[in-house]
């Protein structure tokens, strides 16, 4: 990169210059731990809230780094500020789609299966494309792959995301809001949107002794079945909760009540 000799720019070149550096060294050091298999999939189990039997889970990524598992608060964000999350993304993506086919394939049950992907990516019509690529390599019933959304991308790209929803669909993808009820909770978009499941935030949860947060997500539930959506309370962890999201009928339940993520082949062995 060529240093001007004006001061601010200068400044404003060298600090460039700096971030292109680190991440270049960021990316490869990302780059030699996908190639380690230091990144793990964890699968985080879904279950019917009626009946208590499994419907799906979650993929969330891990970072073993010299025997220590780095949890994904610890990397995700600066990967996302610095545009190197698709690195983790993609691999997630081919990872479960294999898996997918083999699932299919074999004797597994049938459940979906739900992947985060960051928006940054999914505007990128680069990324869709790569994605298309990479779904069309594998062969299972798409509509077993769920795409978690964040509700901000809803918030910031309106126009964008129609377009987002229509080709995810064509692809024959479901799609899920993630962390629902806690951000602007756009209901307009709602209107406007085709998603298949709200994942309701584990926040709303938190406190339902109070009488007008319950009211609140009896609301949401009722809504979302009205819009033919299915629903899902995150973050479940005591009996209480659970009696409570059953008696609101929110289709199913994740939290740590009924398991925590566990590695990839822990719960192939629940499924097989
Ligand atoms: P998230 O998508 O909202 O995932 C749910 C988080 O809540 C997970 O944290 C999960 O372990 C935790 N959790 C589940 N049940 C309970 C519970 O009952 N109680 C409590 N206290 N926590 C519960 P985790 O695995 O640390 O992931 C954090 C975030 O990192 C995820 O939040 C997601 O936004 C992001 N993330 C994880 N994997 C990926 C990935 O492959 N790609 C991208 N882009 N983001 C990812
Ligand atoms: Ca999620
Ligand atoms: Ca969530």
């Amino acid at each position: 990169m060529k240093i001007k000799s004006n001061k601010n720019k200068y400044y404003y070149s060298k600090k460039i210059y700096t971030k292109i550096k680190n991440n270049k060294k960021i990316k490869e050091e990302i780059l030699v731990a996908l190639k380690k298999k230091e990144f793990k999939l964890y699968i985080q189990p879904k279950y019917k809230t009626e009946t208590k039997i499994i419907s799906g889970g979650e993929v969330l990524i891990r970072w073993n780094k010299n025997n220590e598992i780095i949890y994904p608060d610890k990397f995700i964000n600066e990967l996302e500020k610095r545009g190197l999350i698709y690195l983790i993304d993609i691999y997630v993506l081919k990872i479960i789609c294999k898996k997918l086919e083999e699932w299919n394939n074999n004797k597994y049950k049938k459940i979906k299966i739900s992947i985060n992907q960051s928006q940054e990516n999914l505007l990128n019509h680069f990324y869709i494309s790569k994605i298309k690529d990479i779904l069309n390599r594998y062969n299972f019933n798409k509509q077993l792959l769920e795409i978690e959304l964040t509700e901000s991308i809803f918030i910031k790209n309106k126009n964008k995301v129609k377009e987002l929803e229509e080709k995810l669909h064509s692809e024959n993808l479901l799609i899920s809001i993630d962390d629902f009820g806690t951000g602007y909770s756009s209901y307009y978009l709602l209107s406007e949107i085709k998603v298949d499941i709200l994942k309701l935030d584990k926040k709303l949860f938190d406190n339902l002794e109070n009488e007008r947060a319950l009211i609140i997500v009896e609301a949401i539930i009722n809504l979302a079945k009205k819009l033919n959506i299915k629903t899902i309370a995150e973050g479940i962890e005591t009996d209480k909760q659970y009696e409570i999201v059953k008696k609101l009928k929110c289709d199913e339940i994740q939290g740590y009540y009924f398991a925590k993520p566990m590695p990839i082949e822990e719960f192939e062995k629940i499924i097989k």
